[in-house]
């Protein structure tokens, strides 16, 4: 298989991918992307609008309408803009506003046939996708994943390492299991791996080790939850950080020279 790389650019800078965990309101989704577009470092805007939550009764997103709010921040600021989908109705909506860029969550990577859909649903359409990898530290089905969008025509394909569930004490709220992506890289040598830091450390203070760690193992990018208000937020309070925050730590990053 070949893929190719999920954006076009020229500099040799790892991919940095941001924005909150979930779009919330208009004005929160244009404040946040206006504070990330001002300072230029960014190369993708996210924001959840269909949340699945693991338990009932949580805030399970906006829906439809935040794709608007999307749309906005695309024409306001310039940014490309990526939101999650867990069925086809939500790759026809999304295809529909010109998000630019989709990615299936670990809770629809871990169904083969909801994976299918989408990728039935994609047939014929040559978007940048991104697979997160399933809760759970099942290598072959976050390969099984990719390869179905793969033969559905998709080869602009990335894959979000999120770490993996764990029952028992831990400091991480997914365990990374780094041989995980490791070995998938083994098996798609030309694939992307962006680090999901955020809902690997499910906290603040450990997010810029997390991150680093990653651009030491040569990962091609960094995803992290960021929202005007971390305290306030509807979901992941506890690990998303601010603009300014966010601009710290990539600033206070080391990147090596072999990050695409
Ligand atoms: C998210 O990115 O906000 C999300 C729901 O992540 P995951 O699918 O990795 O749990
Ligand atoms: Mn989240």
């Amino acid at each position: 298989m070949t893929f190719r790389p999920i954006l076009e650019r020229t500099e040799k800078r790892p991919i940095l991918i941001a924005g909150p965990c979930s779009a919330e309101t208009e004005e929160q989704v244009l404040q946040t992307a206006r504070e990330l577009a001002s300072d230029g470092r960014i190369d993708l805007y996210r924001a959840g609008i269909w949340k699945p939550r693991t338990r009932p009764g949580e805030f399970e997103g906006v829906g439809a309408p935040g794709l608007a709010w999307l749309k906005k921040v695309k024409e306001e600021t310039g940014l490309k803009v990526t939101t999650e989908v867990g069925n086809r109705e939500h790759v026809f909506e999304a295809l529909k506003a010109g998000i630019d860029v989709l990615w299936i969550g670990a809770r629809t990577t871990v169904n083969p046939f909801t994976v299918q859909e989408i990728a039935d649903a994609l047939r014929g359409v040559d978007i940048p996708v991104m697979v997160k990898n399933p809760v759970n530290p099942d290598l072959k089905l976050w390969m099984g994943g990719i390869e179905r969008l793969y033969k559905a025509g998709i080869t602009r394909l990335a894959a979000i390492h999120r770490g993996f569930s764990f029952h028992g004490e831990t400091s991480y709220r997914n365990v990374p299991h780094w041989q995980i992506p490791i070995d998938l890289r083994r098996n798609f040598p030309d694939i992307q791996i962006i680090c999901d830091n955020s809902h690997i450390c499910g906290r603040r203070d450990t997010l810029q080790e997390v991150a680093q760690k990653a651009m030491d193992l040569n990962f091609d990018g960094i995803m992290t939850e960021v929202h005007p208000t971390p305290d306030q937020a509807w979901s992941d309070a506890a690990q998303q950080i601010t603009p300014a925050q966010y601009n710290a730590m990539i600033e206070s990053m080391s990147f090596p020279e072999a990050n695409s």
